[in-house]
């Protein structure tokens, strides 16, 4: 079920809390072994949560009564471990809730677990997870993108009906479009990151995964608004409802289509097409060269990684023996710790915040960054809306990417630009390429984050089918007479 689905289905009482949080808890038991979504199930604590819920009498129950949920595991909930997908926080338990998952917890949310990640939010693939990698539903020897490809692939499989990720250059959004399920990455500053385990601090931002963009409105609705724990937090009130229709101009960014595989621009193509269709006006825009986002995003994140990752270099005390070797002993024991990607982000980061090196690369990437976001702005005064393939691709094989870094930062090209000039956007599946689901990406103007997800779900979502496709996996359709899902995830595996 949806999100709103599972909500109505509670407020009518056709299923309790307990119910449904037993029925998800069952499907991770089931299918995680093979999917590795999750990195800790939440088993006692959600159902005792579940039951509290059920007790709880009608006119205290909030706009998400019930809704199971999994988060990120760079996002801290109370109590529970927070690894961020990283060994050296392995044994981190969080002491308090992340401002988006207290609001949520309010509403009436229930956390089923926490998902998997690569280390810190960095990597396309999961496969930088210091743990195991996750599958993609859809292809289980295919990645389900990353950095959020946990949360992704729960919600695609219907683990759950609803996940949190974090998008720093497109973590949210690019595993959403390889595993077929909707993501918002919200204007930055609309959304607290109080609790969210710093990768780039100008440029992360937590959104919600769920199976439509009209799921991900109603979320979005309870996590953002100003907080006195994140000072980057805009203090005003956003109107998050649901925006009517207008003769919406929609500007398809010519120069993505063009870099991206051709049936993914074809699939992309035919999104624009269906928005004509229901009354919007198409434009060809250019948004300037896609790879220079990509250079300016790599020498900005990486910079403010090797900063924000500083402070772990204390984590671990070695034994105490002279101050010199104290230091080395540290230093020796964090970098055990750290995975290749997280070493290699750190010492490129170092790099160029380095004398000599910081006017010619940090200073040049930063004026790039205010000049992209001056002609995304721009552009946007001519059309309300863009749009744009997620990924130049579908999802890839595991292994294919691991050896060249800077293949496996290409898997991000068409959402980094976005987030460097911290614009909402949305990814919505939009066709499949030989099984494979395909994601496009709405973006819109600062705080606009409504309308970007009412186009989606009105005048996309509303005319097709393409986030009701579950994986065949998932299906029952294809099961045998006898055989539990978990038989044909196997059966399947071996086939
Ligand atoms: N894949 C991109 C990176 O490796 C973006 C990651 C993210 O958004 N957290 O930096």
């Amino acid at each position: 079920m949806t999100v709103r689905q599972t909500l109505e289905a509670i407020r009518q009482g056709r299923i309790g809390v307990v119910e449904v949080v037993r029925e998800c808890l069952e499907r991770i038991r089931r299918w995680d072994g093979v999917l590795g979504a999750f990195l800790s199930v939440e088993t006692e604590t959600a159902l005792k949560r579940a039951e509290q819920l059920d007790n709880l009498p009608q006119d205290e129950r909030g706009v998400l009564f019930g809704l199971p949920l999994a988060v990120k595991d760079n996002i801290l909930v109370k109590g529970q471990t927070a690894t961020a997908g990283s060994r050296i926080l392995e044994n981190f338990t969080a002491p308090y809730d992340a401002t988006v998952v207290k609001r949520l917890l309010s509403a009436g949310a229930v956390v089923v677990g926490k998902t998997n990640l690569d280390e810190f939010g960095m990597g396309s693939s999961c496969e930088h997870s210091a743990f195991f990698v996750t599958r993609n539903p859809w292809d289980t020897e295919r990645v389900p993108g990353g950095s959020s490809g946990g949360s992704a692939a729960a919600v695609a499989a219907r683990l759950v009906p609803a996940a949190l990720g974090s998008d720093t250059g497109g973590s949210v959004r690019q595993p959403a479009s390889f595993c077929g399920v909707t993501a918002h990455r919200p204007t930055y500053g609309l959304v607290s990151r109080y609790g969210l385990i710093a990768f780039a601090s100008s440029l992360d931002a937590i959104g919600p995964i769920a199976q439509t963009a009209e799921d991900c409105l109603l979320l979005l609705s309870v996590m953002a608004g100003g907080d006195a724990n994140d000072a980057t937090t805009a203090p005003h009130k956003v109107d998050l409802r649901r925006k009517p229709f207008q003769r919406w101009r929609i500007g398809v960014v010519r120069n993505a289509l063009e870099a991206a595989d051709s049936a993914v621009a074809e699939a992309v193509e035919e999104t624009a097409r269906v928005f004509q269709k229901n009354g919007c006006v198409l434009k060809d825009v250019d948004a300037g060269a896609l790879e220079d986002a990509l250079a300016a995003y790599h020498i900005i994140a990486t910079a403010e990684a090797s900063a924000n990752l500083a402070r772990y270099s204390g984590v671990h005390f070695a034994q105490r023996q002279d101050e010199g070797e104290l230091a080395l002993q540290t230093i020796r024991k964090t970098r055990a710790l750290f995975g290749t990607e997280v070493k290699r982000r750190i010492l490129l980061g170092t790099y160029v915040l380095s004398a000599g090196y910081y006017d010619a690369y940090y200073l040049r990437a930063v004026a790039h960054r205010r000049a992209l976001r001056a002609k995304f702005l721009s552009i946007l005064r001519d059309v309300d809306m863009l749009l744009l393939p997620t990924s130049p691709s579908v999802a890839f094989r595991f292994g294919e990417r691991l050896k060249d870094p800077l293949k496996m930062y290409a898997a991000d090209v068409m959402t980094v630009g976005v987030s460097l000039a911290g614009l909402p956007a949305v990814s919505f599946p939009c066709g499949f390429v030989e099984g494979l689901p395909v994601g496009a990406q709405l973006v819109g103007r600062p705080f606009e984050d409504a309308l970007v997800l009412s186009a989606a779900a009105r005048w996309f979502q509303q005319e097709t089918d393409y986030h009701k496709m579950v994986p065949a996996a998932v299906s029952y359709t294809h099961l045998r007479a006898h055989e539990t899902r978990h038989d044909l995830v196997c059966r399947l595996l071996l086939e």
